[in-house]
């Protein structure tokens, strides 16, 4: 590929720091004068969130308006939230100017890719809902494929464990790994396994299988396998081992594909109830009703509520909300988040097709979906763009990476060159990559989260609800986040009924209900 080639590629920086970031020089040169190749920003926005963290006390209005019900967050929890609630008087505010959260997709000249969530199963609570509201989730139908060395294997954890390409002890020590977690009775184990790191488990097989589970883990659960909990990871092993992936269902853009969809149907006979742009920034919970303050348009403004659901994750849900008993507090506060850059990397022309979701340890990133994969056979669909979709979670300690756009700059020009080093056909350049940067973005599955604190953290009050995936678990999915807000949407039913008892049982029973 030529220079002048090479010269025009775009690098596109989206988040919360306001600050543009031109593609690494020492991998794309960028002349000068090129002013095409401006950057353009957009993304998550906290720095409301940064004033209540640093303890700032905003103003705190009387109510201009009562509802029944306030939603705080609209990611998926609360705008499945507010679906399950059609016809009632609710109010739903969201900080950003969009809906979706961490299921929020984006396009490119008209071609849809996730900013963070990718997939789905059939048959999940999430996908009833898809169905519910129109979508028709497609199959992925393909086990992931994981690509290291050079070596591209197909079915890692089946077909493809002979193929690995690692020495012949090595493999036999993968497939001891495999037999050693079909062993394990999870239902019997789950408090003994989630009391323990992964770490504990994985100690006793070649150091190349804990390396590939420190590409699956941050990139599903947001922690690397000494932060794991042994539950998940034996959970997830015996789902690869068993060949349970060819549940998973998608449309381009992830499970954005989902929100926009809500939103789509809610807005026409509920605009005015979902308001974005509003930052909530106190809720104080009183003898009869709870005051939500939020600044919109750089106005604070009180609504007064009968109940409040919570679709915060819980960093903010304990920073914001008053009286907290302190052991809630202190759970909440203990729960901790991965972040993630999210990096889409865009190509005119089609580059890559042989798996959905390729693991590639020992990299930058963890892994790379294919963005189009369930309707790429289409009868007549040829698509113009190949976008490829890049999950690189960091440390918690190299969180202040994402806020220095040299640090962007350099970290995604790693993730690029990364890329082309993986295999020969990979060494093609992009027109454009695009990095969406979430500070706190996914629910880490820690020792002990599952089975203990998340039930203290996640415990309703006499008037809020505390949703959002985070808590569900064992690992943050939007299928828990639709299935808590379902629970949610009764238990406030319940309460605005006068039956306190009922709703403390079933929200009770939300938390208990484990998925698998
Ligand atoms: C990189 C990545 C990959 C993932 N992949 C998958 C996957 O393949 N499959 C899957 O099922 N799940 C996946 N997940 C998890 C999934 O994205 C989440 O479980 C789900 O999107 C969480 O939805 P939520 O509504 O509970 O929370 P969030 O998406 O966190 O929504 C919370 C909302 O609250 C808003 N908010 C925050 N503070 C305030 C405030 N003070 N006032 C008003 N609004 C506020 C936020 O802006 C946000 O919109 C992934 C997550 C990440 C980060």
């Amino acid at each position: 590929m030529s220079q002048s080639r090479r010269d025009f590629i775009k690098f596109v920086i989206a988040g919360s720091v306001a600050s543009g970031c031109p593609i690494d020089r020492a991998l794309i040169p960028i002349p000068a004068d090129a002013d095409s190749r401006a950057v353009s920003l957009e993304g998550e926005h906290f720095a409301i969130c940064h004033q209540v963290r640093d303890g700032h006390s905003f103003p705190k209005p009387g109510a201009s308006r009562k509802v029944d019900i306030a939603i705080i967050g609209g990611g998926i929890a609360g705008l499945s939230a507010a679906y399950f609630l059609r016809g009632k008087d609710w109010l739903l505010l969201e900080k950003e100017e969009h809906f979706g959260g961490n299921a929020y997709q984006e396009e490119f000249q008209g071609q849809p890719y996730s900013t963070a969530a990718a997939y789905d199963f059939r048959n999940s609570a999430c996908d009833h809902l898809a169905k519910e509201i129109g979508l028709h989730l497609l199959p992925i139908d393909m086990p992931d494929p994981t690509i290291d060395k050079g070596v591209y294997t197909p079915d890692t954890w089946r077909g493809g464990l002979s193929q690995l390409p690692y020495s012949k002890d090595t493999i036999a020590s993968f497939k001891k790994f495999t037999e050693d977690m079909m062993k394990i009775d999870l239902r019997k184990q789950m408090f003994e396994l989630d009391s323990k790191p992964f770490t504990d488990l994985l100690g006793a097989y070649a150091p190349e299988v804990t390396r590939w589970w420190d590409a699956y883990g941050p990139s599903n659960w947001g922690a690397f396998t000494e932060d794991t909990t042994a539950f998940i990871g034996a959970v997830d092993a015996q789902y690869l081992i068993k060949g349970d992936d060819s549940t998973r269902v998608i449309l381009p853009g992830g499970l954005g594909c989902v929100t926009k969809k809500l939103v789509e149907v809610l807005q026409p006979k509920y605009g005015e109830r979902l308001l974005g742009g509003a930052t909530v920034v106190s809720v104080v919970p009183d003898a009869d009703s709870v005051r939500i303050t939020y600044v919109h348009e750089d106005k604070p403004i009180t609504v007064s509520a009968k109940v409040a659901l919570m679709c915060t994750p819980k960093f903010i849900t304990a920073r914001i909300v008053s009286a907290l008993p302190n052991e809630q507090k202190q759970a909440m506060r203990r729960m901790r988040y991965a972040p993630v850059p999210m990096i889409n990397i865009i190509f005119d022309k089609q580059i890559y097709r042989k798996g959905y979701d390729n693991w590639c340890p020992g990299n930058s990133f963890t892994d790379f979906i294919v963005a189009d994969w369930t309707i790429r056979n289409q009868p007549g669909y040829h698509p113009k763009y190949e976008i490829l979709t890049f999950y690189s979670t960091l440390r918690e300690s190299q969180r202040a990476l994402l806020l220095e756009e040299e640090d962007c700059r350099t970290f995604a020009g790693k993730v690029l060159s990364d890329f082309q080093n993986l295999l020969p056909e990979f060494h093609v350049d992009p027109i454009e990559i695009r990095l969406y940067r979430r500070g706190h973005a996914m629910m880490m599955a820690v020792p002990g989260q599952f089975t203990q604190n998340r039930m203290i953290a996640s415990r309703p009050t006499d008037r809020i609800f505390f949703g959002n995936s985070d808590s569900g678990g064992p690992e943050s999915l939007s299928t828990e986040a639709v299935r808590i807000s379902h629970a949610a949407a009764e238990w406030a039913e319940l309460v605005l009924a006068g039956k306190p008892g009922p709703a403390a049982e079933l929200a009770h029973k939300a938390l208990t209900d484990f998925v698998f």
